[in-house]
């Protein structure tokens, strides 16, 4: 496989328009966008019947096994604007040695962290790196806690775009490295990714930058989609029974359920959905308490702190849209401790072999509390996200010392 791109030349594809997700007022697809004149996320929709009758979910099975495989259902109309770096199919892997599983039990981790710059925000920053190549954009911005940022400035240089990085300051350190040496100019910012994304919306004008932020542009969100119709893929076109989603933006949650509409919609599926989860961390929970409170949006988050840095986002201007799907999902919204996640990655690397990264481990540590609860069956088919590597985050010091030179008992070296 060589990741030029898959496919060449032009493509039959099905945007009809862009559509408001509060007021549903119709936009023109093949322009510029950022939020709509309402200021919320615009949406793509596209002509699904003409979709349905084109494409066979057989006709899948030749294709690459990568994001692109899907391109019928993402907006980019010419194969040449494609900018790819191998987003393959991530891997569902089923957890077998953690304690109190249920013989019937199916505990499914999708785990992202394999995809480019070791995080699910490629899926998302491909679609629309690719878009703002098709509409003649040169020049990208984005606040960010790391993992997008990286992604950005990856998938900018590769387009030969210039991009424009802001995070705040205590962003893991391998994050700002990675994103300044793929090409970004990063910063880190005095505040927290909300405050970031007040400086890209003030500098954007002067600066000629077109703003990528979570859900401020169409497009994103599109690439997000993918892990909703790669899942039912996965699982034979049928989802699961439950999905814990580390949300911070909540892109990828409102990205697969309007996948999983899509595919009903062509046929491909029937009508039953996952209940949706989303995790948050007790240090930064603000759409969790919009969910207990009954609200349609969520407020603002005073002091946000949690280790799982992907998912600290105070105010998501998705929020109603995240609420929405969890809401109509039957699913519900849950805050886990700094402690749960760290005991969780622990738990999951050492019965599993698996390392998650925090926001990852965050979605475990919530689905034994939602077992502890009754909130989940030991019997349900469940599916974790676990969005980056766990080899991009601080881990606890190991590893004793051995004196070459000094006599070593190796018997009991291997019984300790
Ligand atoms: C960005 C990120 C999230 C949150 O994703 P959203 O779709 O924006 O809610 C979760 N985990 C990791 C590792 C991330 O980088």
């Amino acid at each position: 496989m060589t990741y030029t791109s898959n496919t060449t030349g032009s493509y039959r594809t099905f945007v009809s328009h862009l559509e408001c997700s509060y007021t549903a007022k119709h936009y023109p697809a093949g322009v510029v966008h950022n939020l709509s004149e309402a200021g919320y996320p615009l949406l793509v929709r596209y002509d699904l019947d003409a979709l349905a009758e084109h494409l066979q979910p057989d006709q899948l099975r030749s294709r690459a096994s990568d994001l692109w495989r899907y391109r019928e259902f993402l907006p980019v109309t010419r194969a040449e604007n494609i900018v790819s770096l191998g987003e393959i199919t991530t891997p569902l892997i089923q957890l077998t040695g953690v304690r109190g599983l249920s013989a019937a039990s199916s505990l499914l981790v999708k785990d992202e962290g394999r995809l480019p710059t070791g995080s699910f925000k490629a899926r998302g920053i491909t679609a629309a790196i690719s878009m703002a190549k098709e509409l003649g954009i040169t020049r990208v911005a984005m606040p960010t806690n790391g993992n997008a940022g990286a992604a950005l400035s990856a998938y900018a240089t590769r387009a030969g775009m210039q991009s424009f990085v802001f995070c705040p300051a205590d962003t893991p350190e391998v994050n700002i490295a990675e994103t300044a040496l793929q090409g970004a100019k990063v910063f880190r910012v005095n505040g927290l990714i909300n405050d970031c994304g007040r400086l890209v919306g003030e500098g954007k004008a002067t600066a000629g930058w077109f703003d990528v932020s979570t859900l401020k542009e169409p497009y994103r969100i599109e690439g997000k989609k993918t892990m909703g119709l790669e899942l039912a893929e996965q699982l034979g076109w049928r989802v699961p029974d439950v999905i814990f989603y580390p949300t911070g933006g909540g892109t990828g949650l409102i990205g697969m359920w309007k996948a999983f509409d899509e595919l009903e919609r062509i046929g491909w599926i029937g009508p039953k959905r996952p209940r949706m989860v989303a995790v948050q961390a007790e240090g930064c929970a603000p759409i969790v308490r919009a969910f207990e409170q009954d609200s349609e949006h969520a407020e603002l988050w005073q002091n946000a702190h949690t280790v799982a840095a992907g998912i600290r986002v105070p105010a998501a201007i998705g929020d109603f849209l995240i609420l929405r799907a969890v809401r109509e999902s039957g699913g519900f919204a849950m805050a886990v401790s700094d402690d749960a996640i760290d005991a969780a990655r622990a738990e999951v690397a050492e019965s599993d072999g698996l390392l998650l990264c925090p926001e990852g481990a965050a979605t475990f540590a919530a689905y034994r509390k939602a077992l502890d609860q009754d909130l989940v069956d030991g019997g349900d088919e469940v599916v974790l996200f676990n969005c980056a590597t766990g080899l991009k985050y601080p881990m606890p010091a190991a590893g004793k010392s051995l004196d070459r030179h000094a006599p070593i008992d190796y018997r009991a070296i291997t019984e300790r």
